[in-house]
This record gives structure tokens, C-alpha cells and sequence, in this order.
């Protein structure tokens, strides 16, 4: 273990002490511990201890302002709506300082949440219900949310999807061609070129005011929704330090780009990557059973170009860095940032081709 946990453990108000600490899950970003509190003969407490990966967030205080006034607004909805406020939403365990966080003598930023039990995440979508479920959790998170003041949040990642911005730096790259890679990407470089007004739709489309902002939760992966051991129904959105203002086609676009394919991001045989159609209607289905009475029109009309924004950006951003010689994204492999960049190029392709289909299933609810 990289840190002595027990004098970390001392801060936050447990009332009790620990009998375990050890690792738990398997998430890239923060690191995670479970915590039992309570004496060896008795029943014990369970809590999940975090460090945030303060490489990621800058501000790890605005971070947990933001979590601190999300998780309020759940817990109240939930209880109003007789949910269950203790398991449908994560809850912060305070520090004795009464603070959300504690901040350790080398600058490391720690957090703690009460252990939802009975539940767990997975790494891969076994069934199309999988994504039903998640596609629920995360529309039921938007409606939350719904009248939650979203510009009160911190932007704790500045123009996060900034796609616009994203295009341009991708330019910028390109003219540099700092690694001489360029002539050989020549067919990536032409795909992300002809897409080049669609970076813009979003950008504009905001600045007319003519989409809401909303509490997003920008990281909607499906292995961030806790099921439920007994129901199989998404009961908690998990990992909450992306949280901020954004657009619901930004969270249910990234969902469809992570979920709806069986590929891996990296998938070097790109025969493998499709759009599993499937996949797309189950994650669709369940963010609209949740969220579609809230969506407005404009929203509900660009849920599919929100799944292509999404892709393609994430395309430019692995095209970007290749171009500029791996210098953000780690790598495990020459090319692997080429790899990851046609893999989203190739999903970009496939949700054109299966655009009517799209447009249908999630117009349904228009
Ligand atoms: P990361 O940003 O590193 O992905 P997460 O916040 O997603 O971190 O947490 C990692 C894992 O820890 C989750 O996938 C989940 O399995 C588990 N976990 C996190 N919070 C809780 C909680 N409150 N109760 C139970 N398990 C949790
Ligand atoms: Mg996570
Ligand atoms: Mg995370």
C-alpha cells in the first residue's frame, strides 16, 4: 500500500475505528480503499476511502463542492420521491473538521463515502438489460437534477467539451506536425477534416441558448452505475468528480460511445468495431423512460448527433496527441493513440450509416 491509511482514517468521523483497510474495485483514476469500522467481534460499517487523483482534477476543492452540492440535492429528491437516499445516491462521510475532504501533509486530497452494500459494478456489459439499467440510472440523474441551478457548479475541467476548441488545437497540431506523423495519417486526418462543421453545431446551439444547461455528470460509463445484487436495476451513479454545468447530449453521448459497442477503445483489428445496435436501443430506452419528459425538443431531436459528437471528439483528441508524439494520453504501445483515434472514427462511421435507425428509436419520445 503507497500510503499508511490508519492516520487518514483518523480524520473523518467514523466513530469508530478501523479493522480493514484494503483496495477496492478497479478504477484508472482515483485510488480506492474499503473501510470497515467497529469492533472484531461485532457487526462492522463500511465505508469507501478515496485519494483523488489530483494529476486529473486541478482543483480537488471545487471537485467536492461540486459532489458536496449534488449529493445534497439527490438525497432531498430521493427521500421526497421515497427512494432511499442511504443507497440511491453516494453520501459524503465528513471529515472531524467538518470539511468534505481531507488534505493530507503532501498535498493528497482523501474523501469518504458511506459503502453502498448489496450492489456492485461491472467492467463489461453482459446483457442489453446491462445498459437498459444504466441508461435509467443516468436519465434519472438528469431529472434529479433537473432543477438543480446547473451554473452554480464549478467547471472544474474548463471547456471539457469545448469541440470547437478541440478541432482548432487538432489544427494547430496538424500544422506543427511536431512528430512527423502526419503524411502517414493522412486518411484520419481527411476524416476528422470533412467532419470539421459539425465541432460547431453544439458550441453555437449554446450560445444562442437555445439547449439548457444542465448538471452533467461527464463520465457516464456503464461501470459507473452500481446494480442492484437483487433487483438488477441501476440503483447509484457513481464517481461523481466530473460533475459539472454541461449538455444532456454530452452524457448521453459519451454513454453511447463507451457502451454501445463490445469493442475495446484500443481494438487494433478494426473489424471488430461496430455499434451494437442493440446496445444503443437498451441505453436509450432507459435514459428516455427517465430523462425524456424533461429533455426538450431540441435536446430529444439531437440525442443522436450527441452520440456522434461524442466519438468524433474523442477521435480528434487520440489523433491529436498522436500527431503531437503521445505527450497526454499514457500509452502501452507505439500507435496506440492511432489505434484508439480509429476505433472512435470507425464508431463515428457506423452511427452515420445507422442514423435513421437512431433518429427513430430515440424520436419515439418526441
Ligand atoms: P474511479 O474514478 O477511479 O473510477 P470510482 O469512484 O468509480 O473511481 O470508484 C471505483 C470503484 O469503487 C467503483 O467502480 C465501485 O465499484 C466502487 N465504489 C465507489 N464508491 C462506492 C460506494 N459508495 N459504495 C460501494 N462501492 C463503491
Ligand atoms: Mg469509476
Ligand atoms: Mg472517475
Amino acid at each position: 500500500m503507497a500510503h499508511d491509511l490508519e492516520p487518514i482514517v483518523r480524520q473523518f468521523q467514523f466513530g469508530g475505528a478501523a479493522r480493514r483497510i484494503e483496495p477496492h474495485g478497479c478504477g484508472h483514476i482515483n485510488d480506492t480503499y474499503a473501510v470497515a469500522i467497529g469492533p472484531e467481534d461485532g457487526p462492522a460499517r463500511r465505508y469507501i476511502l478515496q485519494r483523488l487523483n489530483h494529476q486529473v482534477f486541478h482543483q480537488p476543492e471545487q471537485v467536492m463542492a461540486n459532489i458536496e452540492a449534488v449529493t445534497r440535492h439527490l438525497r432531498r429528491k430521493i427521500a421526497a420521491a421515497g427512494g432511499d437516499p442511504d443507497r440511491e445516491t453516494l453520501n459524503l462521510v465528513p471529515a472531524v473538521d467538518g470539511r468534505s475532504f481531507y488534505r493530507d501533509g503532501d498535498g493528497n486530497y482523501w474523501r469518504v463515502y458511506a459503502f453502498i452494500g448489496g450492489a456492485r459494478t461491472y467492467q463489461v456489459v453482459e446483457s442489453p438489460e446491462h445498459l437498459y439499467h444504466a441508461g435509467r440510472a443516468f436519465g434519472k440523474f438528469l431529472r434529479m437534477l433537473e432543477d438543480f441551478p446547473a451554473a452554480r457548479l464549478h467547471e472544474t475541467i474548463p471547456d471539457f467539451h469545448h469541440t470547437r476548441q478541440r478541432f482548432e488545437r487538432f489544427q494547430q497540431a496538424l500544422a506543427r506536425d511536431s512528430a512527423g506523423r502526419a503524411r502517414a495519417v493522412g486518411a484520419e486526418i481527411d476524416f476528422v477534416l470533412s467532419r470539421a462543421a459539425d465541432t460547431a453545431v453544439l458550441v453555437e446551439l449554446i450560445a444562442a441558448g437555445r439547449l439548457p444547461l444542465r448538471v452533467t455528470h461527464n463520465d457516464t460509463k456503464f461501470n459507473n452505475v452500481l446494480i442492484d445484487d437483487a433487483t438488477g436495476a441501476g440503483l447509484c451513479v457513481l464517481d461523481l468528480d466530473t460533475v459539472m454545468p454541461g449538455l444532456s447530449l454530452y452524457d448521453f453521448g459519451d454513454a453511447i460511445r463507451s457502451g454501445a459497442t463490445r469493442a475495446a477503445e484500443d481494438e487494433p483489428d478494426l473489424a471488430k468495431v461496430s455499434l451494437d445496435m442493440a446496445l444503443f436501443e437498451q441505453f436509450s430506452r432507459g435514459y428516455l423512460a427517465e430523462a425524456g419528459p424533461v429533455l426538450t425538443p431540441l435536446e430529444l431531436e439531437y440525442l443522436p448527433f450527441g452520440a456522434k459528437l461524442m466519438t468524433l471528439e474523442c477521435g480528434i483528441r487520440f489523433l491529436t496527441d498522436h500527431l503531437e508524439g503521445d505527450v497526454y494520453f499514457k500509452i502501452h504501445r507505439p500507435g496506440h493513440n492511432l489505434d484508439r483515434a480509429r476505433t472512435q472514427f470507425k464508431l463515428v462511421a457506423e452511427l452515420e450509416k445507422h442514423w435513421d435507425r437512431m433518429a427513430r428509436l430515440t424520436g419515439e419520445y418526441r
